[in-house]
């Protein structure tokens, strides 16, 4: 690697300066067990469905053996947790094993729970069998929806426990522990520049920059004042770009920190994330974060423009003039409204721009928060509109009320409102109602990994039976088709789910 490394070779806590990463030596399991494999991620890295079944694939992906002429390695960052710098951080429990490269895409590959490194802090570098299952199907489900997003290889039990504090009855309990393999170009994050900033290790910060840009970013050119600008860009972009994708399809990440935002605008460390049931912006799956909802739906997009601040104060002493750093975060605010409303359009099948959309999208949504209406259902089922019969309409979305005792006259009143406004204004779009249907069919997706499904796949799991996994697995490799013989998926979130959130612990 072209990145400086930390001299000191072990796994101990402690903390590193002047590197990017530290060596390190993943722990051995009693007896691993691969449960389940990405076929398509696999086939991304040239590798077949007999390849996962060897052994060699076991013990590399469990952290048992490392592959020859391999280092494994723990990257050192630092971030700003709920807007408070946290100085280092780094992988605690991630570990990076090397990089393959199939069809010219370089992949990195890396190990999440398998043991302790330089950055473990007070915790122990594990992960469990719950929130394993939950980044294995999430980042996969997120890929086949079009969101960019780390991807994930396979999902295996170490076979050796691991305590936990239940999130909900507080006590400490064993779990089964667990290792899921991620994939993505690069893990590099906000907070890997930052910490380096922070620090005043101008020569490192570069070191990593000039770094980035020339393997992830060469189309911009070689390192210069300019060429660091582009990249901050770039990057404000591509963040801008994952957000939207996140509001088109109801995820609320729920851990923004600046540690977990991708330096190429991936979606990364899938922890309490959580997808909107009923649409209700206000929502955030972290029960850490319920008083201040820092990290609500809605927020998200603010979020973003935050975290970039940081970044942007971290690249300062590369470009050392304000101003351009300052006009890319401008435009990030008006480029977000624009791309958000570009995509709400989308979602309500307008494909020409009339001034008064906007109008038209707001009151869409005040609608969706009279009573509880489930955001994907009703946007699927929005399809179906027939801009001839708009009176017919509440009878065709009506599925996507949680109770339609709460649907008051008032309430109808609102919504036969709009399905008139909407209807009139569909016909001042090209489109035939049957082309609308199939592209806002492939806006809409009919199946999202919904926290009750996860939880259903996890208790499964936590029994010895993965056909849950695999049928959501399956299920969601096409969540804008209509896979009749799933219909049972694409269904409001039961009661007994309501409160639960999940944990990235
Ligand atoms: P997160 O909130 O999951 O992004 O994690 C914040 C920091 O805590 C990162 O440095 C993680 O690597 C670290 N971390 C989270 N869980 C563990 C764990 N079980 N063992 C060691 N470090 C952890
Ligand atoms: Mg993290
Ligand atoms: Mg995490």
């Amino acid at each position: 690697s072209q990145l400086p490394a930390d001299p000191i070779l072990e796994n101990s806590r402690r903390q590193v300066s002047n590197a990017c990463f530290s060596y390190v030596t993943p722990k051995k399991t009693a007896n691993p067990e691969i449960i389940h494999v990405s076929d398509d991620m696999l086939r991304t890295l040239g590798l077949t469905k007999k390849d996962s079944a060897t052994k060699e694939f076991l013990n590399v992906f469990t952290g048992n053996s490392v592959m020859p002429n391999t280092k494994p390695y723990a990257m050192c960052y630092g971030g700003h947790q709920f807007g408070n710098w946290a100085g280092q951080l780094g992988d605690g429990r991630a570990i990076n094993l090397a990089e393959v490269e199939h069809n010219n895409k370089i992949w990195a590959l890396q190990l999440k729970g398998a043991g302790e490194t330089p950055y473990s802090r007070s915790a122990d570098g594990l992960a469990v069998l719950r929130s394993s299952v939950r980044e294995y199907l999430c980042s996969e489900a997120m890929y086949h929806l079009g969101v960019p997003t780390t991807r994930a290889l396979s999902l295996a039990l170490t076979g050796d426990n691991v305590l936990r504090d239940m999130l909900y009855n507080g006590n400490a309990a064993y779990e089964k522990g667990a290792v899921v393999t991620r994939v993505a170009p690069s893990f590099l994050r906000f907070g890997s520049f930052q910490l380096l900033a922070a620090k005043e290790d101008i020569s490192t910060l570069t070191t990593l920059v000039n770094y980035t840009i020339k393997n992830h970013y060469s189309h911009l050119g070689n390192p210069s004042k300019e060429t660091y600008i582009a990249f901050f860009k770039e990057v404000a972009e591509r963040t801008l770009e994952m957000i939207v994708h996140w509001q088109r399809v109801g995820f609320v990440h729920g851990v923004m920190n600046t540690d977990n935002m991708s330096i190429l605008g991936l979606t990364i460390d899938y922890g309490p994330y959580g997808w909107l049931d009923d649409y209700n912006p206000d929502w955030t799956p972290n029960t850490t974060d319920a008083e201040n909802r820092r990290y609500r739906y809605n927020n998200q997009p603010n979020v973003g423009l935050w975290n970039l601040f940081q970044l942007a104060n971290a690249l300062f002493p590369l470009v050392n003039e304000a101003a351009p750093l300052e006009a890319i975060l401008d435009d990030y605010k008006l480029g977000y409204d624009k791309a958000s409303l570009k995509m709400m359009r989308s979602k309500i099948g307008l494909f020409t721009e009339f001034d008064t959309d906007y109008k038209l999208i707001e009151q869409l949504e005040e609608n969706l928060q009279r009573v509880e209406t489930d955001m994907t259902i009703f946007y699927r089922n929005l399809s179906t509109f027939n801009k001839n019969a708009p009176k017919e309409a509440l009878n065709s979305i009506k599925e996507a009320f949680y109770n339609t005792n709460t649907l008051t006259d008032d309430v109808k009143t609102h919504w036969n409102n709009w399905f008139t406004s909407y209807a009139s204004r569909l016909k001042l779009e090209k489109t035939t109602d049957d082309e609308r249907k199939v592209k806002m069919n492939l806006t809409n997706p009919k199946y999202v990994l919904r926290n009750y499904m996860a939880q259903l796949a996890i208790d499964a799991a936590d029994n010895g039976n993965y056909a849950v996994l695999d049928e959501l697995y399956q299920l969601l490799k096409n969540p804008y088709k209509e896979q009749p013989e799933h219909q049972k998926w694409f269904a409001k979130r039961p009661d007994w789910a309501k409160h639960k959130v999940g944990c990235s612990m």
